[in-house]
């Protein structure tokens, strides 16, 4: 199985990089594709540009086996919407299951993303839940798909949703860029290599 795990990465940080982690060693994924969003459907333009924000994770993972760093959303033109994405993921990884990771809180959104009843015909989406998350209180249209064994991600390609339960460290992209731009040290929250990229780029600097 193959994990795809999106976002901004505006810039990328540990709280990625461990549910990145956790969820390769428990799905056993023969890689995780960190993929940033060149243009961002749902949110205001990212502070960096998407070339930067690659580097930045091309920098998090050297030397992570199973990370691969995936720019087909900045190679494409246009909003990045995931299906496109998982539709190119489909049409190279013929015949394998694809595992789509997302936050509780981007799973809460889902129903306004593009097209979104046809990323389960590429893709299983797996939800990163946080503790005291209820998977009971799910929506008709998702209830059908849900899935809580493991082997049927497994034996299917795409069309299933499974709730997994990461660590959530309290870490998140708008807390180390106002750290920055406060002039503070972000350290301990992502990389050093990171660190040493922004301070070289002299990034984050203004809110
Ligand atoms: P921002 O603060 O700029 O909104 P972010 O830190 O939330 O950014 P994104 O690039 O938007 O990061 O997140 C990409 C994906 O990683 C999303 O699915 C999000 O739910 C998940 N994610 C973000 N932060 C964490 C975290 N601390 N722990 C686990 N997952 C996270």
């Amino acid at each position: 199985m193959i994990g795809i795990l999106g976002g901004t990465f505006d810039p990328i940080h540990y709280g990625h990089l461990r549910s990145a982690l956790e969820v390769k060693e428990f799905f056993g994924l023969t890689e995780i594709r960190l993929i940033p969003s060149a243009q961002p459907p749902h949110r205001k333009e990212p502070a960096t540009s998407p070339r930067m924000r690659l580097q930045m994770l091309e920098l998090a993972i050297e030397n992570q086996s199973g990370f691969v760093a995936d720019d087909r959303e900045i190679k494409r033109t246009g909003p990045s919407y995931m299906v496109d994405t998982l539709s190119s993921l489909r049409d190279e990884f013929k015949d394998i299951p694809l595992l789509l990771f997302i936050g509780t809180d981007t799973f809460n959104q889902l129903k306004t993303w593009h097209q979104w009843p046809l990323l389960f015909s590429f893709a299983h989406i797996v939800v990163m839940t946080r503790p005291g998350f209820n998977p009971e209180q799910l929506e008709d249209c998702f209830i059908e798909r849900h899935t809580d064994k493991l082997t049927e991600l497994a034996h299917n390609n795409a069309g299933k949703l499974y709730f997994y339960q990461v660590s959530q460290l309290d870490i998140s992209a708008t807390a180390i860029r106002e750290i920055i731009a406060k002039q503070q040290n972000p350290g301990f929250l992502l990389p050093d290599t990171v660190i040493a990229y922004i301070r070289q780029e002299q990034l984050y600097l203004r809110q």
